[in-house]
């Protein structure tokens, strides 16, 4: 059966790329084609399945700790096809997601980690970021919705919330995802062609689009001054929907594993309770 040639945290890794080299339709460290990739998932589903399991009960034991996804691309990337196929494969009860739109007038009135520090995942459990905090240096440094001098610092600021993050025990998976223009729009022309895919579609995707460049310097930036060693971005090519599942399932079950989750010792003596059990006589 095909499989990946190398760790997929190996073939992702942002350091040193240039986004005008990556290729949006390839399939870093997967030599298969789609049917073998589709039949693999399946496969690696039941794997983080299991080990986000481990993660829960750990957590519900006492264990303070989490993995936190960060989902980071352009419109149409396929954020929420991940969310629905890759998280979907888990028990949604060890599930935390947050999605970060436009911020409220609530929002607004604090500092932008605010909302982002207030949604990070509980003890045990798989938390997931639909856009995050990266939107504060994407978004807003492309639309100039506040100035240089103040979106600047914030690369460092994120660095160092990270690291307070890491320390305190979430192993952090940060995706950025990519799809070409052209993919791009053949994703949006079917939102308009399928009544299923309506509420999908935002007029403003397609003004966004005259801002491709702009957003490719930012996301550059992003990767340039935000991939740390505690905290590094994975670059996902994203045209080929399979790829993108297969590859953050990889990621997600790679960082499961260091986290070395065996499942938590019983809190009671067990030949005592089976005894118990035994003598019940209902
Ligand atoms: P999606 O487009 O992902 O389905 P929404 O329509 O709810 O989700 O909102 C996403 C929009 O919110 C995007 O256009 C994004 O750029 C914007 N957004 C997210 N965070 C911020 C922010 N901090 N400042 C301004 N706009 C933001």
């Amino acid at each position: 059966m095909a499989t990946w040639t190398m760790p997929a945290t190996e073939a992702l890794r942002a350091d040193g790329l240039r986004l005008e080299d990556l290729n949006t339709s390839g399939t870093p460290g997967f030599a298969g084609d789609k049917k073998a990739g589709q039949r693999l998932l399946t496969e690696r589903a039941a794997v983080l399945s299991d080990l986000q399991e481990r993660l829960y009960a750990n957590g519900r034991s006492g264990d303070h700790r989490s993995v936190l996804l960060v989902l980071q691309g352009m419109d149409t990337a396929g954020k929420g096809g991940i969310v629905r196929h890759v998280i979907g494969s888990v028990d949604p009860q060890g599930v935390d997601h947050a999605a970060f739109g436009v911020p409220t007038p609530e929002e607004r009135q604090h500092h932008y980690l605010w909302r982002i520090r207030n949604a990070l995942p509980r003890a045990g459990q798989l938390g997931v970021f639909d856009r995050s905090h990266y939107e504060d240096v994407l978004v807003v440094r492309v639309h100039d919705l506040v100035p240089r001098s103040e979106w600047e610092p914030r690369y460092d600021e994120i660095n160092a919330f990270e690291q307070e993050v890491v320390e305190q025990g979430t192993t952090l998976v940060k995706v950025a995802m990519f799809v070409s223009l052209d993919e791009q729009k053949r994703r949006l022309r079917e939102r308009l062609v399928r009544p299923d895919k309506y509420w999908k579609f935002n007029p403003s995707d397609i003004d966004e689009r005259a801002y491709w460049p702009a957003y490719q310097e930012a996301y550059q930036a992003m990767l340039d001054r935000t991939s740390t060693e505690y905290a590094p971005w994975y670059v996902l090519p994203t045209d080929k929907k399979w790829y993108s599942r297969l590859a953050v399932t990889e990621l997600l079950i790679e960082a499961l594993r260091q986290l070395k989750l065996e499942w938590p010792p019983a809190a009671f003596d067990v030949a005592e309770q089976q005894r118990r059990l035994d003598a019940d006589g209902a």
